[in-house]
Formats: C-alpha cells, structure tokens, sequence
C-alpha cells in the first residue's frame, strides 16, 4: 500500500462505535476520524468496514483516518421507512463464501439458494463450500456440484476439520475481500482456522461457542489473510438484516429463472401458478433443477409483498 511519510492506505477492519480498526501493511491501527468525516449523516459519505482509507499515522498504534477511497462494491440492507432507505453493512466486499455441510447440521439447499439471492442482489460474487465431506460419501453432493456449476457457481466439497480440498478454495481467497456467511455449525470458524491457521484465537473459541452472545455487534469483521486478502465474519445474515428482501424481487436474483423468463406469457409472471410460465416448464421438462425451483417458492412465500416504488 502506497504511503508518503505519516500518511498511508489502509483498509478498514472493524467498526465500534466511534473507532475504527485499520490494517496498514504490517499492523492494525487503532484510528478516529477526522472532522470532516465525524459531520456527516450522510450514510454514503461515513465510513464503513471494508472501506480503503487515508490515514494519518500517529504512532505505530494509533491513526486519524482523512478520507475514505472510492468504493468498488457495497452489500445493502433497506429500511423500511417513509422512503427505501439504503444502510451500508460493509464495502468493497468482492465475494461471499457460503459455507454448507453434509451433515452435522443436516445439509439445506434451501440456505444456500437464500445466500445466493442476497449475493446476487448486492453484485457480489457467490463462492458454495460443501464442508464435512468427511461425514458423507462425496457422489452424493456430485448432484449439488453439478447444478450450482452450471449455473455459474464456483462448488468447493472440502473438509475443514481434516484439511480436505482446501488448497483451491486459499487459491479463490487470495487477494480477494471474501465474506463468509452460513448457519451456525456448518464450520466457519473451522474453517477460518484451517486456511490461516494464525486466525484461529481470532475467532471463536469454544468457550464462547457454547454462549450464544458471541456476536454482540451486529457488524461485519474483516481478518487479514497472509497469503493476501482480507477473510470476513458476520453475526448471521439474519442479524445484518440482509433477509430482507420483497417479492417482486426475488425473480431478478435466481439466475436460470431470469433466463427462461422472457418466455413467459405475461410479462410480469411471478412463475408460481401463471398460464404459461416458461419457468414451469422448464422445471418440468428438467431444465432447471427442481429443488432449487422449491426453495424458490418458499422463499418467495416467505416474503414481504409490499412494494417500495
Ligand atoms: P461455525 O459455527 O460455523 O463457526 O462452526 P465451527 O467451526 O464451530 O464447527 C462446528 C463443529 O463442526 C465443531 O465441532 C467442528 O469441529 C466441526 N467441524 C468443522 N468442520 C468439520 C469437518 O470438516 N468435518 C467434521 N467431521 N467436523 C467438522
Ligand atoms: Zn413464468
């Protein structure tokens, strides 16, 4: 990262109230912000984790940050409020790794497909990892690589806990700011701890496993990874409010669906009980895969219909 004396480009790691944790080259600085940042209750103009900033060093611990570089990317949540109001969970984010398991909790692709409709949303590029391959046969997840794949999505089958398949998900990581997501259990932590094993304190111990306030901040933490790139733990997508989604959306966001679309009768077909849905066609005739088309109704039953326009 470039520097000119005291003032360097960092990147912005974690956010607690007024303080902001920003990893230079080779150290973490504890930083505050400068006045013309404190200001602003502009949501787009205040600074976010993942955020790549200016900072000025005061000491090798302590920094001011002067301004925030422009974004690549941002994952959004919306608040209802008299308008749709857009809250920023974190910037520049490049990918999402969606950490599944076979077993132990039980596989759900339901989650998964949930995690691919926010990743899609935010233009965030989905990474699906298969863990405790230990625990099942591999051709039975063969199924579940071979649709996401023709879909377009990177399938990762691996074993954390016994290192298994790791070294082409670290190749996927490198340089790149991922976000892992998925349901507690599945082996993030694991995980984290088996691709840089120096993170493993980092995370979550097992004292603090087995206590369910873990995450008392309801914000993203991004770890530097030593092989380059920055690894991130939410508290649960839930938590984030990234769930929230509305109906009429959720079509635009499941990618096969968006293709055979166009086919449909009425243009504004859901694919749920419309004459002539080319969706349901599809499915039938077995061009689109259907347990994916049953999470899709799922969700979309599951959600909001209210329209925000
Ligand atoms: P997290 O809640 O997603 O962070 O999950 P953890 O990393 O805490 O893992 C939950 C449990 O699953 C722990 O007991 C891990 O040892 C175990 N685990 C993680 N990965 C694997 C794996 O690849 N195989 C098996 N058999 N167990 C695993
Ligand atoms: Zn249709």
């Amino acid at each position: 990262m470039a520097s000119t004396k005291n003032l360097q480009t960092g990147k912005v790691l974690r956010v607690t109230r007024k303080i902001y944790d920003v990893a230079l080259d080779n150290a973490v600085l504890c930083c505050n912000i400068r006045g013309k940042l404190t200001n602003t209750e502009d949501e787009y103009s205040s600074v976010k984790t993942g955020d790549d900033v200016l900072v000025f060093k005061l000491s090798e611990e302590e920094g001011i940050i002067q301004e925030i570089l422009p974004r690549k990317s941002r994952l959004s949540k919306y608040i209802e409020s008299k308008t749709y109001k857009e809250q920023i969970v974190a910037a520049n984010i490049d990918q999402m790794l969606i950490v599944l398991s076979t077993r132990q909790p039980k596989f759900k692709s339901g989650l998964s497909d949930r995690y691919l409709v926010i990743a899609e949303k935010n233009h965030i590029s989905p990474l699906i990892c298969i863990n405790k391959i230990d625990l099942s046969k591999e051709n039975e997840f063969n199924l579940y690589k071979t649709e996401y794949s023709k879909l377009g999505y990177k399938v990762f089958l691996v074993s954390a806990l016994y290192k298994i398949g790791l070294q082409r998900l670290k190749e996927e990581l490198e340089n790149k700011v991922t976000l892992l997501v998925g349901h507690s259990g599945v082996g993030k932590s694991t995980l984290i701890s088996s691709v840089e094993p120096s993170l493993e304190i980092k995370t979550k111990s097992v004292s603090e496993k087995t206590n369910k306030g873990v995450h008392t901040t309801s914000s993203v933490q991004l770890y530097p990874l030593s092989f380059g790139g920055f690894i991130g733990d939410t508290p649960g997508i839930r938590e984030l409010g990234l769930w929230d989604l509305l109906r009429n959306d959720l079509r635009e966001y499941y990618v096969e669906i968006h293709r055979y679309a166009r086919d449909c009768k009425f243009a504004d077909c859901h694919h749920i009980n419309e004459p002539g849905c080319a969706v349901k066609r599809a499915v039938t005739e077995g061009n689109i895969f259907k347990e994916r088309y049953t999470n899709y109704m799922n969700i979309y039953h599951s959600l909001k219909t209210v329209s925000y326009d």
